[in-house]
């Protein structure tokens, strides 16, 4: 199903300028990434595209940016320093280790094939942990947080307090979080630093269940409008064995990645849980008190849950297409949605000379107010189409002659190859609106 291979990604991201290997120069550090000068733009538009569909387009919901490192208490009471762990095996002959339930403890060791090596299984903390101030003692430990939405949850209160926000409503926060991953692979996907768009949506209980189910349409909706191909996502529901220690239901959006389907996002009903057990470790009163019932209750809460670095390895998985084209040619294009993608508009003058470059600079400096722009004077023009088009600039300008006589460009649109002669006065006009009604075609 998927025609974009692992290799193939990884070897676009690094000639592009997507994503390179964390300290490269020093050999790079496993499983870590850091994103170029095109990858950040990338997953900054989706953060912010994500943030515009969950803040401003929805009335009920604020934003919140809490501090990585809480209060340790803080992941007592969530149950992260008790039951966040995974069951780890190593190998006695080479000391490599393996997640349990990722490996046949029966088989002989996958890296240096010794049989029968194998440990019993151990419970391994996925929490970092380190020390505030200068004494390295147990009252000192602080984790690096291993997800976002415990912030969420201790800063209830505080929002319910100060936004003058009523039941149902909800919080959203974007952040890294970090978990110690013993299996670091397919690149991005997995991560031991990483980040998270997270919303938790406070309702009154007994209508969690209605809220799981609006939820549960709006994310996968969400996918489908950012332009993502609907036959690449499903639900995958957890059985009552797979739930966490936390949820009541949980469905995941999972997305067929090149390496297969996997989860791209968690819908949690969470109930009263968080609060529940913050209330009791804090000693704090969490309840909403009804305005109008007088009803006073712990809501129940009903999480979104979503990676963004790994939304970025699927917007990339996406959007790759080799396409064959007419006269035996042919071109890589990344087909991103034209509000995510990194460059909105490329601007070419067609020569250098005869005043088309100053004219096309004139042009590039006002888009630039706007838009994402990349101005490239180089090469034949089919070539720097060609480059556009490999980091999915949906836009090209082109200045000629002709626009030195009439005041028009060639517009040209990565999907469709289409160009348009159009009035260098209508461009933004145009832009806009085919950034507003954009509809993958393939
Ligand atoms: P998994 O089963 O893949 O370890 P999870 O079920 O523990 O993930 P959640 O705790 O529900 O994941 O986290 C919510 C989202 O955060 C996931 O859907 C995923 O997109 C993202 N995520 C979780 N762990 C990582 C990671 N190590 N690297 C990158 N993204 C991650």
């Amino acid at each position: 199903m998927s025609e974009v291979t692992m290799e193939q990604l990884v070897s676009l991201c690094k000639r592009r300028g997507f994503v390179y290997q964390s300290s490269e120069i020093y050999g790079g550090l496993s499983g870590a990434w850091d994103y170029g000068p095109m990858g950040v733009e990338l997953k900054n538009r989706i953060r912010d595209y994500w943030w515009k569909e969950m803040t401003q387009i929805q009335e009920h919901i604020v934003g919140l940016d809490a501090a990585i490192m809480m209060h340790p208490k803080v992941w007592e009471a969530s149950g992260h320093v008790e039951n966040f762990t995974d069951p780890l095996v190593d190998c006695r002959q080479c000391k490599s280790r393996f997640r349990a339930d990722q490996i046949d403890l029966e088989a002989a060791c996958p890296v240096c094939g010794t049989k029968g090596s194998f440990t019993e299984p151990r419970d391994f903390n996925l929490m970092f942990s380190t020390h505030l101030g200068s004494v390295k003692d147990s009252g000192s430990v602080v984790y690096l947080r291993p997800e976002t939405a415990q912030g969420i949850f201790v800063n209830f209160k505080n929002v319910l307090q100060t936004s003058r926000v009523k039941i149902p409503f909800g919080i959203a926060q974007v952040g890294k979080a970090f978990r110690n991953e013993v299996t670091t692979k397919s690149f991005i996907f997995r991560t031991c630093e990483f980040e998270q768009l997270e919303m938790q949506f406070f309702v009154k209980p007994g209508e969690d269940e209605r809220w799981f189910e609006y939820w549960k349409q709006a994310r996968i909706d969400y996918y489908r409008k950012l332009g993502i191909r609907s036959d690449r996502l499903k639900f995958k529901e957890h059985g009552s064995d797979e739930l966490a220690h936390y949820a009541k239901a949980a469905f995941d959006i999972e997305y067929h990645f090149p390496m297969g389907w996997q989860e791209l996002e968690g819908i949690h009903s969470r109930t009263d849980f968080d609060l529940g057990r913050h209330q009791e470790y804090s000693g704090k009163d969490l309840t909403y008190l009804d305005p109008e019932t007088r009803e006073r209750y712990v809501p129940y809460v009903v999480e979104t849950s979503a990676g963004l670095t790994r939304t970025v390895l699927m917007v990339l998985s996406d959007a790759y297409e080799e396409e064959q084209l007419e006269g035996g040619d042919s071109r890589t294009v990344m087909r991103f949605h034209p509000a995510v993608a990194p460059i909105t508009v490329g601007i070419f003058p067609l020569v250098k000379k005869d005043g088309l470059a100053d004219l096309a600079k004139t042009i590039e400096r006002r888009l630039r107010e706007k838009y994402q722009v990349f101005y490239d004077q180089s090469g034949a023009i089919g070539r720097r189409y060609r480059r556009m088009d490999e980091v999915g600039t949906p836009f090209g300008i082109t200045v000629d002659y002709q626009t030195k006589e009439d005041d028009t460009v060639t517009l040209r649109f990565r999907d469709s190859m289409e160009q348009r002669r159009v009035s260098i006065h209508q461009l933004e006009e145009i832009i806009d609106g085919e950034i507003r009604s954009y509809r993958r075609e393939s």
